[in-house]
């Protein structure tokens, strides 16, 4: 009887063994759910149905140019994006937390829910989100593992979130930042009104995309670091100033400003 027992204990550790191991291999090798893949320049996009090819190239040729504007550019890095909305391989990738519209995770990116490429969007179950931008953003996570290592950017260490989080917005958004009728002064008062009032921690960071608050807040601050005093991004992360530390410079700017 104790025979059959540790037998049996053997084999459903061994079941579990092997499960594990195929979900961890999905996990960093995810190509092989997909039935269709496009090359183009530094990017490979892995899909299921049809897509508006042209449509998606001109937005990722658009995304490429943003992201030239960072300083963690890497001429050689090849970005992989998983259209996975319809794909099995959206239920695995939700065992890392269900929520986000997309996610860039060891050196890929998972486009979680449909898109209008048409109309450049995005939709989530609450927002409505610029493609290029949540592309944008995603790509940046990439580039920060790529050059900081993905064990100094990983769901368990990474540094403060206005850091991590901060940057990639501040990339993404470059379109809006440069327009003639921005102000980083009206978007730090906009943000601290909009953060007042949130009852759920939320915040319209434009029309129609709702983030946790603290998306905006570290792309205001890295924004007023790097276009007011300077930094680069290098140099945010090697700062020691605290979150309150900094957003308090940021507001008393925004003070001497008026
Ligand atoms: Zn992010």
């Amino acid at each position: 009887m104790k025979k059959i027992i540790k037998k049996t204990i053997a084999s459903l550790v061994l079941i579990l063994i092997v499960f594990i191991s195929g979900l961890i291999t999905l996990m960093c090798f995810p190509q092989t759910l997909f039935a269709n893949k496009i090359e183009h320049q530094k990017f490979r996009i892995y899909y299921d149905n049809e897509i508006d090819k042209d449509g998606l190239i001109n937005i990722l040729d658009h995304a490429y140019q943003l992201i030239e504007h960072s300083e963690l550019h890497d001429t050689n890095f090849v970005f992989n994006i998983f259209l996975a909305h319809n794909n099995f391989f959206n239920t695995i990738e939700d065992l890392q937390g269900k929520g986000p519209i997309a996610r860039a995770t060891a050196g890929y990116i998972t486009v979680k829910y449909p898109i209008d490429i048409k109309n450049n969007l995005i939709k989530g179950l609450r927002s409505s989100a610029n493609l290029t931008e949540i592309i944008v953003h995603e790509m940046v996570h990439n580039l920060q593992g790529n050059r900081y290592g993905l064990l100094s950017f990983s769901p368990i260490k990474h540094p403060p979130m206005w850091k991590l989080e901060g940057y990639p917005e501040y990339i993404s958004r470059q379109n809006m930042l440069k327009s003639s009728d921005y102000s980083l002064r009206f978007e730090i008062d906009r943000y601290v009104e909009l953060e007042k009032n949130s009852k759920d921690g939320f915040v319209e960071v434009v029309k129609g995309h709702y983030m946790p608050a603290y998306y905006c807040k570290g792309r205001l601050m890295v924004e007023y670091l790097m276009d007011i005093k300077g930094f680069t991004y290098d140099e945010i992360l090697k700062d020691s100033r605290t979150e309150i530390e900094v957003f308090e410079e940021l507001v008393n700017w925004v003070k001497v400003q008026k």
